[in-house]
């Protein structure tokens, strides 16, 4: 079925370039009906079939849609009953259509008419949602056809993940019941406005609001009229709060109120005009004494708290109110307690720990998938607090992005690990050609220095350029930036290999993977985990690793953590993997141990 006339070569241009395409419609939000279409038409395009057609399952994402090239196509699609081409979509996603096959389909009329074609099942999250297939009225479908329709279908079902996120994404950002912004929104309004706040040099009030008795309301007065409780509580919010969206509902009956421009007077009024106003509007049937609040209150001037900060210091003296039976207000206290490392000392407390020595790198072995040798390493940084002990990087690494320290940071790690790579190499005989990985961040990246860094912790450690590898997240590219792709020719150039790490995760990867120069995928562990939890995640890690086999790029699968896991990739001809199956990230002097006796390696897992 390959197109007349266009050389077999260009195949993995045109598959890349169709992704794409389809990719771009995903972020441009088109509705699905359409980016199915569009996926149609790049299939028939490409393979030169006489029609596509994709049918899924009713999830409401999708249902059916066509694409022709040939009058014949559009014939064998007009003539096709939708119920044929649903029993179609329904053999193709048990698979059963997985090779070329005449498949006949019933005319409107009764009639049967013979065709050819192949198709695929077609998956989102797990999830077989139906199928995906070619249609031609002549001609056999070639091997190649199949492939390149599976990684197609494979992406398609990605740009169906992400359709059904955004959708989830946008209904998450509202509650249902109220109307009020939900979770995630209202953080990024705290954010902005404690951004506000330290700009014009005013402090900021945060309340958190819990309902005391609201499950007993519940159980006497039943769901429905418990939902209009919650919606006169939300008028109540929204009345107090100065912008008509400072009020949040986070959840079962807590609720949020930011007060911009409000300092410890300021923001304890308003506690007290939310308890008059809850305890005054919320009149109950049946129920002894109507509904108290407990609130928390806490404040932060200009700069001094971030986001997390602040919310959680609401929290905290909300407990604290709980504690002390029904309802009131308390403003927040240090001795409440409060976060580890207090995100406003972290920059005070990191420069410290740096001119300390107090950085750590851990190493997590990457092991061939076929030998189970180690081939190579991941540097992983850790911060040992001098109160809190060993920290992991989710712990300071974005504040280090924020702050700018991470460019300390990152060069520190960087040299520490080349060092010890360079030793292992020249002292542990079968360490002689092992690599190293190490994260780089956007701020890194984006700054002027990175290339020189890297260069000069090669020159002092001996480590040659092509064993190491640099580790750069698919979600840095969101946002983009220009010198971002000189930076990478240049770490090219220097002989470094580049590592698209994460992937998977971000929303439109596939045009940087096209554009930038990089070496090696890592599969993201959210896809890794999908092989053992549920029968049908291997289809979208085939498709990634088809797509990197037609790019020449090498694979890493992350977070491998068991048999069954190891087992699938295996069968797919994954090359190299990490996870905790193996062994976590560890000290150097233990990966050395590893390193003189792989036999642990297991049973270090
Ligand atoms: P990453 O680069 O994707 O590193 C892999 C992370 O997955 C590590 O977490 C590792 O411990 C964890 N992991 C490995 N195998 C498994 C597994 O089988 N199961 C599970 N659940 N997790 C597994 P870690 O060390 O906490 O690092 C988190 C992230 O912090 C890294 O993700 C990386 O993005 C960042 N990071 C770590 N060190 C540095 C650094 O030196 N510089 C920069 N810029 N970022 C770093
Ligand atoms: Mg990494
Ligand atoms: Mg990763």
């Amino acid at each position: 079925m390959s197109h007349a006339g266009r050389p077999a070569a260009s195949t993995c241009r045109d598959a890349l370039g169709a992704i794409l395409r389809v990719q771009e419609f995903v972020a441009a939000g088109v509705p699905v009906q359409r980016v199915l279409q569009e996926i149609c038409a790049e299939a028939v395009d490409m393979l030169g079939a006489d029609a596509a057609a994709i049918v899924t399952t009713a999830d409401g994402v999708g249902n059916r849609a066509f694409a022709w090239r040939t009058d014949e196509g559009r014939e064998l699609i007009n003539a096709a009953s939708p119920a044929s081409l649903w029993a179609i979509g329904q053999s193709a996603s048990r698979g059963e259509l997985d090779v070329a096959a005449p498949v006949s389909i019933k005319k409107e009329a009764g009639q049967a008419s013979e065709l050819i074609a192949i198709g695929t099942p077609l998956h989102a999250e797990g999830e077989a949602l139906g199928g995906m297939f070619l249609l031609s009225a002549s001609m056999p479908p070639d091997r190649s056809d199949v492939d390149v329709l599976k990684a197609l279908a494979g992406h398609a079902g990605i740009a169906l993940v992400d359709v059904k996120s955004a959708r989830r994404v946008h209904e998450a950002m509202h509650d249902a019941i109220t109307g009020l912004p939900g979770e995630s929104l209202f953080h990024d309004r705290v954010e902005h406005a404690l951004a506000a706040a330290e700009r014009r040099g005013v402090s900021t009030g945060l309340l958190s609001i819990d309902l005391d008795v609201f499950s007993a309301v519940n159980d006497r007065v039943g769901h429905e009229a418990a939902d209009g409780v919650l919606r006169d509580v939300a008028k109540a919010l929204t009345a107090v709060g100065r912008a008509a969206d400072s009020a949040a509902r986070l959840g079962g009956d807590r609720f949020g109120v930011l007060l911009e421009d409000a300092d410890r007077n300021g923001a304890l009024a308003g506690a007290d005009r939310v308890a008059e106003a809850i305890a005054e509007i919320v009149e109950l049937p049946q129920a002894d004494g109507g509904l108290g609040a407990s609130i928390g209150v806490s404040v932060a001037r200009p700069g001094e708290c971030s986001r997390e900060g602040l919310l959680q210091r609401a929290e905290l003296a909300m407990r604290e109110v709980k504690k002390t039976g029904r309802g009131g207000l308390r403003l927040y206290h240090p001795d409440m307690g409060g976060p580890r490392i207090d995100p406003a000392a972290l920059t005070l407390a990191l420069k410290e720990s740096l001119e300390h020595g107090d950085m750590r790198v851990h190493y997590q072995p990457l092991v061939s998938l076929l030998s189970e040798e180690i081939v190579g390493v991941e540097a992983l940084a850790r911060w040992q607090h001098p109160e809190h002990g060993m920290l992991p990087p989710d712990e300071f690494i974005s504040g280090a992005e924020t702050n700018g320290l991470i460019l300390p940071l990152g060069r520190e790690i960087l040299e520490a690990a080349a060092a010890d790579v360079a030793r292992w190499r020249s002292e542990i005989e079968s360490a002689a050609r092992m690599t190293l990985s190490v994260n780089i961040s956007a701020p890194q990246l984006k700054g002027g220095r990175l290339t020189g860094e890297v260069a000069r912790a090669l020159a002092a450690t001996g480590l040659p350029a092509e064993a190491l590898t640099l580790e750069v997240s698919e979600s840095l590219f969101i946002g983009d930036d220009p010198s971002v792709g000189d930076r990478l020719a240049e770490l090219r150039d220097l002989g470094a290999k580049l590592a698209i790490d994460d992937y998977g995760t971000g929303c439109s990867s596939l045009g940087y993977i096209q554009e930038y120069p990089f070496d090696i995928l890592k599969i993201d562990r959210r896809f890794v985990r999908g092989l053992s939890e549920n029968r049908d995640g291997a289809p979208l890690v085939q498709s990634m690793l088809t797509l990197a086999e037609q790019l020449g790029m090498r694979v890493i699968a992350e977070g491998i953590e068991n048999a069954i896991e190891l087992a699938q990739l295996k069968a797919m001809r994954c090359e190299i993997g990490q996870g905790f199956y193996f062994a976590r990230p560890v000290p150097a002097d233990r990966l050395a141990e590893l390193l003189v006796d792989p036999s642990q390696l297991l049973s270090a897992a």
